[in-house]
């Protein structure tokens, strides 16, 4: 299986450093404000990687992290702690703001059927960790003190900028004036941040009280479940010049080596071809397209038909072409779940599909090309159970609830008396022999007890008479 590595900018073959498991860290949400469907995206794709590494036989071990303290307004060390911001203006303490937002995060992942990474870890109970980190990069040189807090010397990391191949003569140079004089290089970072006393969230230090930076969170966090050395680190593409680039810097300048092998990271959604933005009310949640009618999943499917290194562009237009297609999908799929057990498809046939489904998978998560396969399979004019089974295996990846929309279908139809359902059944059979005299003396029965009958390629749909 191949897996575009950011640090390398290529397809590499992806093998797990050690044995059937895969170590995975993502970063998770700042849970401050609802997660928008930007950030869904990210997730979805998240839980794409688990499924398609799953689906190869592998073992995960992935952390995600919940972050509740240290994420300034900009990423980068300006601002306000993003938690401080809403209690301040909620007059809710962080620690009720974060419970509520994880809690409802919880629920859209679920709903967007992404699964729960094994370890979810909070920022706030691992302060401990994050200050041996910082404490060790101070003995090793790498960090500095400064009147507001702990910096990281990114002038010392020789490797500082490999990610995303910044220029940092040049960045120093084109610097505006840097509100933190302090600071020895503009790029320099904060490790710890001294807190003032307004600051809800602090913790004892060596350098007083105060709280952690947002970066040292993950490489902490990351470390301390996964080891100094993990495969693969995940995020949004607006991670790399800055979050994922400094994770970078201290991992290694601690441990004296890599800590991770693959940097995947997610392209944005855009919405109507921008961003989004509060002040242009465009930040929807899986709340919003629930309200709207909409199924989540819908919003899945969307994201699926585009490769995961692409942007994408949300529009509601969008949406309900996607939900079109997934009913369509779906329907496809049931005339397949409904097919006669008698009825085979070559053995080559269904080999066929799966093999074409598993090279676009494992070809760096190629989505789009697997889904299209799903629709061949769909779309086949031979309608069979053994297609249904493949389409179910399919489903491990796409996560769109192939079996469980296709028993729903089921149950929108009320139950019928058992009496009407033996003469629906008569009927199959009379039709199935070609006594189409029987079948038609069926149909006019059923007809008398207010039952309409339709014959579809799905196969018999019935209707109470209006
Ligand atoms: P945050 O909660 O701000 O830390 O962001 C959570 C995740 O969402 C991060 O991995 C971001 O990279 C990602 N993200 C933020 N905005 C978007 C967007 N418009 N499209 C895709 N991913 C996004
Ligand atoms: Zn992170």
């Amino acid at each position: 299986m191949k897996l575009y590595n950011t640090l390398t900018r290529q397809k590499e073959e992806f093998r797990p450093i050690e044995g059937n498991t895969v170590k995975i860290y993502s970063c998770g949400p700042t849970v401050y404000q609802y997660a928008h469907i930007g950030n869904m995206r990210s997730y979805i794709f998240m839980d794409i990687l688990r499924r398609v590494l799953k689906y190869n036989g592998y073992q995960l071990k992935h952390v995600m992290n919940i972050t509740d303290v240290g994420h300034l307004v900009s990423d980068a060390d300006e601002g306000e702690d993003k938690m401080m911001k809403t209690a301040r203006e909620t007059r809710k303490s962080p620690w009720e703001i974060a419970e509520y937002y994880t809690g409802v995060f919880m629920d859209h992942i679920a709903e967007l059927n992404i699964e729960k990474p094994e370890i979810i870890p909070k920022a706030t109970e691992h302060i401990d960790e994050m200050l041996e980190f910082v404490e060790a990069l101070v003995e090793k040189g790498y960090g500095y003190e400064t009147s507001d807090g702990i910096y990281f010397d990114i002038m010392k990391f020789e490797g500082y900028g490999k990610l995303s191949g910044l220029d940092l003569e040049g960045q120093k140079a084109g610097a505006r004036v840097d509100v933190n004089k302090e600071k020895r290089h503009p790029a320099d970072f904060a490790l710890w941040k001294k807190a003032p006393k307004e600051h809800i969230m602090q913790w004892p230090s060596r350098w007083g009280m105060g709280y952690p930076g947002w970066h040292i969170e993950c490489s902490a966090m990351g470390r301390k479940y996964l080891g100094d050395e993990f495969d693969i680190h995940t995020g949004g593409v607006d991670h790399i010049p800055v979050h994922h680039e400094n994770e970078i810097a201290q991992s290694e300048a601690l441990l004296g080596k890599p800590a991770v092998r693959w940097w995947l990271h997610g392209e944005f959604l855009l919405v109507d071809n921008g961003k989004m933005s509060k002040s242009l009310g465009n930040t929807y949640t899986v709340t919003d397209l629930r309200e709207k009618g909409y199924d989540p999943l819908a919003f899945r499917y969307m994201c699926l038909n585009a490769n995961y290194r692409s942007k994408l562009n949300f529009t509601w237009d969008g949406l309900k072409a996607a939900q079109v297609a997934l009913d369509r999908l779906i329907e496809a799929v049931v005339a397949h779940k409904n097919a006669d057990p008698e009825v085979k498809v070559p053995d080559e046939i269904v080999q066929g599909f799966e093999k074409e489904f598993l090279e676009a998978i494992n070809d760096d998560l190629n989505i789009p090309k697997a889904m299209a396969v799903a629709w061949n399979v769909a779309r086949y004019g031979t309608k069979s159970q053994d297609l249904y089974r493949l389409l179910l295996k399919m489903d491990q990846v796409f996560a769109l609830d192939f079996s469980k929309a296709a028993e729903k279908i089921k149950e929108e139809t009320p139950e019928l008396d058992p009496e009407i359902l033996e003469l629906i059944e008569q009927r199959q059979q009379a039709r199935k022999e070609k006594n189409w005299k029987v079948a038609d003396e069926i149909r006019d029965r059923l007809n008398e007890m207010g039952i309409l009958l339709e014959d579809t390629p799905q196969g018999v749909r019935w209707s109470y008479k209006k």
